[in-house]
């Protein structure tokens, strides 16, 4: 089986409503690339990458230079052959490389006729559990704006009463810390029983990071996701505050995850089977984590159908996940694969049995969303469509105002 061609289509599939992040929003849709990298036998596997445009189908074109008459199956060559390490400070091809191996990979279990768990390892859950992952949101066509902590449990209520979710992850980092916990309370009083964690993607000063950190000590936390910026500002925090610190932004390669064995500053690592450079490498950091007593977790960088596929062939193989994963695959209204989005049910998604990732694409929605996607283009995801000319420091001082209207 050789490589012959890869194509790649830019999509943009809308969410509900533009969901607000200490950097700015997403601005009522996910622009993600779709990859099919097609073999001379006749298979087409997928992979999926964020973002897009004509930069991005010139990159994975480009990458065809490397790759044309590879086998999918020399997944550690194609490592090499395309993110060298040593080449990567020149050519940082991480994300490439990703949708590449998803595509591989995808390739490689259809040609077998297995899906991509048994590739790694086999399953030993037949579904992942998710949480809820709410946002303050602007409104959207079909749902109300979410900014207040009543409309924020009235979010959350919804989202379990559809889809079973017992966790609840609040992304913060919009409004004033202070606020946020007092929306973190008003979630904890309205779910007892349920876990919960809050991620303001390390935008708090450390004063504010302990004096949430402390806030929330008595709640069943599972983790405080990046409260500041860096290894070791979690580690000052960890230092201080009983909950379990985790973090998506700071260990994501073996070189930070080697950073923080030796000095502790995270509890739970996310992978991303995106940032960590495909599905595999996730699965060789998930047994470091286990060696050195991490706790790991499913991170989401915003996913469509094949994305949400390698997140669930992960969690379907790795025996440490112990917290539900992450995903933002609820906000979206549509997915570009046949049958439309995946289910939740009682908060889990079952992990795709089908050869290879599972799942196919759907030719005439990825042809509508590229359409839209040609209609509308991207957006600055630093930019906040609600605040003109305003942007995001690190750490905050200048929060969004929770009196202001929408
Ligand atoms: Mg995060």
């Amino acid at each position: 089986m050789k490589i012959v061609d890869i194509r790649a289509t830019t999509v943009a599939v809308p969410l509900e409503a533009p969901l607000r992040h200490s950097n700015g929003a997403h601005w009522g849709r996910f622009v993600r690339t779709i990859v099919e990298v097609e073999t001379d036998n006749g298979l087409v596997g997928l992979g999926e990458m964020g973002g897009g445009g004509e930069s991005a189908a010139a990159a994975f074109r480009g990458m065809l230079d490397y790759l044309a008459g590879h086998d999918p199956f020399q997944l550690e060559a194609l490592h090499f052959k395309i993110a060298n390490p040593t080449a990567s400070l020149y050519n940082n091809r991480t994300q490439l490389l990703a949708a590449l191996e998803f595509a591989c990979l995808d390739l490689v279990g259809q040609h077998l006729g297995v899906p991509v768990y048994d590739l790694l390892g086999g399953k030993i859950r037949e579904s992942v559990p998710f949480a809820s992952y709410l946002f303050f949101r602007y409104q959207g066509e079909a749902v109300p704006e979410v900014r207040t902590p009543d409309q924020l449990v009235e979010q959350a209520r919804a989202l379990k009463k559809a889809h079973g979710f017992t966790v609840h992850k609040l992304k913060g980092g919009v409004f004033p810390p202070d606020y946020e916990l007092e929306c973190y309370r008003a979630l904890a009083a309205a779910f007892p029983g349920d876990r919960l964690r809050y991620d303001p993607n390390a935008v708090l000063s450390m004063a504010e990071g302990l004096r949430f950190g402390k806030a929330i000590e008595g709640f069943d936390n599972d983790y405080l996701e990046d409260p500041v910026l860096g290894l070791e500002g979690l580690r000052l925090i960890r230092e201080r505050v009983n909950v379990p610190l985790a973090t998506n932004t700071v260990v994501v390669n073996f070189e930070q995850l080697a950073a923080n064995v030796l000095r502790r500053g995270a509890d739970v690592v996310l992978l991303d089977t995106t940032f960590w450079g495909g599905i595999r490498p996730c699965v060789k950091a998930a047994a470091v984590c286990e060696t050195f007593q991490l706790g790991v977790a499913v991170h989401s960088s915003g996913e469509l159908g094949i994305q949400l596929a390698t997140m669930l062939h992960l969690g379907a193989v790795l025996p440490n996940l112990t917290y539900a994963a992450d995903a933002h695959y609820h906000h979206l209204v549509d997915d570009i694969i046949q049958g439309g989005k995946l289910a939740y049910r009682d908060g889990r998604i079952a992990v795709p049995d089908g050869p290879g990732l599972g799942v196919r694409l759907d030719r005439q929605r990825l042809e509508r969303y590229a359409e839209l996607y040609r209609e509308l283009g991207g957006y600055p995801y630093d930019r906040d469509p609600g605040r003109p000319g305003w942007y995001a420091q690190v750490p905050n001082e200048r929060f969004a105002d929770p009196e202001a209207g929408p």
